[in-house]
């Protein structure tokens, strides 16, 4: 199919694109890297009136790391830089990591992190790790500049706390704190997938290696990207081991929703979920465990 007709326009600066905004609404749809929006609208799931291109906005395309250490990204960055930028990778590792998980090549150099993140997809993986990496997001209109806690942003399928008429323009992300491991892990039927399920585990342990942080956040396990909380309270205070991480994985049973498809069962997404959560927590674990001098 072919979209419902829209106007098109393609702004240079971020004043430009924020006022058109305010003017449009509802009827206005912004287009990052368009692999999500444009199969949408070809599909004619969305029909807005008015398509915003920002890909001539390029002061939303950088990577920064301010005095404090704080990971600040534009919502135009691509993909694949997130998937190769050096800041990133020294930085923010989990995301570097998670990054070949996402669709295609092909896909990464179009699609953008803001992309992701506005767009919400339970399965999909920047969503997760944003919530695993305690990120903030930026978002403006006319009426000024707001933070949003990636904790609270996700609230329902493909739905944000972000409002029509605002553009996200930057996610930020606190430093990782000493001794801290991660992990993302994911099983897909075949490589570039959507993922039938995944979670990322950040773990921060004191020098005597005992667990004061813990974060466990499954993907497309619910209509959001789902915190574990509880799992991850077994873990505190505790040295680590495989024991714990079994029952760590037992007690975030409780906490996801997966949903039967044509490919997976619930009882194999549970299966699945536990299985991957061992192994997160072990290489978590293992990777913290590396950092105590
Ligand atoms: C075959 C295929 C496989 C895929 N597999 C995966 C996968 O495994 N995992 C995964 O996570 N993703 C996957 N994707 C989706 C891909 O990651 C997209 O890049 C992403 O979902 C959307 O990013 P985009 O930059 O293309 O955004 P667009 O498609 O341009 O926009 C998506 C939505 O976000 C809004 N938006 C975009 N930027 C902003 C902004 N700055 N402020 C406010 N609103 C904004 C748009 O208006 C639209 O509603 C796949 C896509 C395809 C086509």
């Amino acid at each position: 199919m072919k979209p419902a007709p829209f106007e098109y326009l393609a702004p240079d600066s971020l004043s430009a694109v924020v006022e058109i905004m305010s003017e449009n609404g509802d009827d206005a749809k912004l287009l990052a890297g368009g692999q999500s929006l444009i199969p949408a609208m070809n599909f004619r799931l969305v029909q807005p009136m008015l398509l915003i291109d920002l890909n001539k906005v390029s002061e939303l395309d950088y990577v920064i790391s301010n005095e404090n250490g704080e990971l600040r990204i534009g919502a135009m960055t691509r993909q694949r830089r997130l998937e190769t930028d050096p800041t990133i990778a020294r930085q923010a590792p989990l995301i570097a990591e998670t990054m070949p998980h996402v669709a295609h090549p092909q896909i990464r150099n179009r699609g953008t992190i803001g992309g992701s993140l506005v767009h919400a997809d339970p399965a999909a993986e920047l969503p997760v790790i944003m919530v695993a990496l305690d990120g903030r997001l930026l978002v403006r209109s006319n009426s000024g500049e707001r933070w949003i806690s990636s904790s609270s942003c996700f609230q329902g399928i493909f739905t944000t706390d972000i409002k029509p008429e605002e553009v996200l323009i930057e996610v930020a992300i606190p430093p990782m704190a000493p001794r801290t491991g991660w992990s993302f892990v994911e099983f897909a039927r075949r490589k570039g997938d959507y993922a039938l399920i995944g979670v990322a585990a950040v773990i921060t342990l004191d020098n005597s290696g005992h667990c004061i942080h813990a974060r466990l956040v499954y993907l497309n396990a619910g209509d959001t990207p789902i915190e574990a909380q509880q799992a991850a309270a077994v873990l505190i205070n505790e040295k680590l081991s495989p024991a714990l991480y079994r029952e760590a994985a037992e007690v975030a049973d409780a906490a996801i929703e997966p949903t039967a498809n044509i490919h997976a069962s619930v009882p194999y997404l549970r299966h699945l979920s536990r299985v991957l959560t061992v192994r997160a927590l072990d290489q978590a674990a293992t990777r913290a465990m590396q950092k105590i001098q």
